[in-house]
């Protein structure tokens, strides 16, 4: 599932693409993706023919006018007067080709035996065609992902850009604040603590095991339990972590795709993430794993306390 950095290198990378790009047309083959209005949208939704051809109609000739994100959500910004917000929930892909890109094959999965195809394919759900001949594809494996086209007005009341935490990489998210957050919920156990969207935003189940190893604090500490020194290495480690998969175009762990149809790099990096039973790459203790909420954590046991 992309978390922080796998967003935040989809929005880097589309911005200079789309900007000042104009919409020609927008091809819908699965509605069910597509949304008009704030309302949140259900798993079990069921496909909309007249919501997919409004969605159409309203995007027709309209410019982007810049692609922003706010915790795990792509905003598309029309001109000032509709957005188009898209969430690639677990296995969403958003993948541009310029107009003379258009055959180039691609490999949507990180795995070894995944073969190069071309676009679109059976997971690909909505094509934008642009009036320079250039297209942005949205593909997504398991249909969880949406996009939802509001106005300027409603964007204020949708209900997945409400509650969140800091944008932990803002300059404004300083240590004084990070101790202000560590007051709530300080019985929780540190690695859920970091993944909770309403205390900071962004963080999953990569990057928290990650932030913890650089910050050598054991998964299951209490968040009241940390002491001055741990709680600075902890911060330092969020920003520092984050930034650093940001700077390798995050992780392509399964199905993330940057924009350019290339991986991310930084889950060669990964330390502890996905490394359960293998061995520590600094002090070669075997990385041990406990769940937390159904999801794995993994840590080392030697050098986190
Ligand atoms: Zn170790």
């Amino acid at each position: 599932m992309p978390e922080l950095p796998e967003v935040e290198t989809v929005v880097n990378e589309l911005r200079p693409k789309l900007k000042n790009n104009k919409i020609k047309a927008v091809r819908i083959l699965l509605p069910k993706m597509v949304a008009m209005g704030p309302a949140t949208l259900s798993n079990l939704r069921k496909p909309g023919e007249k919501v997919a051809d409004e969605f159409t109609k309203t995007l027709k000739g309209l410019t982007i006018s810049d692609v922003q994100r706010r915790a795990k959500m792509i905003i598309i910004d029309l001109a000032g007067k509709y957005a188009i917000l898209v969430h690639l929930k677990m296995t969403g892909q958003l993948i541009f080709f310029g107009k003379k890109e258009l055959d180039k094959q691609i490999r949507l999965l990180n795995i070894e035996n995944s073969k190069p195809v071309h676009l679109p394919t059976k997971s690909t759900h909505v094509i934008f065609e642009f009036t320079d001949g250039s297209k942005l594809f949205y593909n997504d494996f398991r249909q969880f992902g949406y996009l939802k086209l509001v106005t300027d007005k409603e964007l204020l009341q949708v209900p997945e850009l409400q509650g969140y935490g800091p944008e932990p990489l803002e300059k404004h998210f300083t240590f004084s604040e990070f101790e202000k957050l560590l007051k709530r919920r300080s019985s929780a156990q540190i690695k859920p603590w970091l993944m909770d969207p309403t205390i900071i935003a962004g963080i999953g189940n990569i990057y928290s095991d990650e932030i913890l190893y650089c910050a050598k604090v054991k998964p299951t500490r209490r968040v009241g339990s940390l002491k001055i020194e741990e709680r600075k290495l902890l911060f330092k480690g969020i920003k520092k972590i984050l930034q650093n998969a940001v700077d390798h175009y995050g992780s392509s762990v399964g199905d993330f795709v940057r924009p350019s149809g290339d991986w991310g790099t930084y889950g060669l990096l990964h330390k502890v993430y996905g490394r359960a039973g293998e061995k520590c790459k600094k002090c070669g203790s075997i990385i041990k794993s406990l769940k937390f909420n159904g999801r794995t954590g993994s840590f080392c046991p030697r050098e986190q306390k």
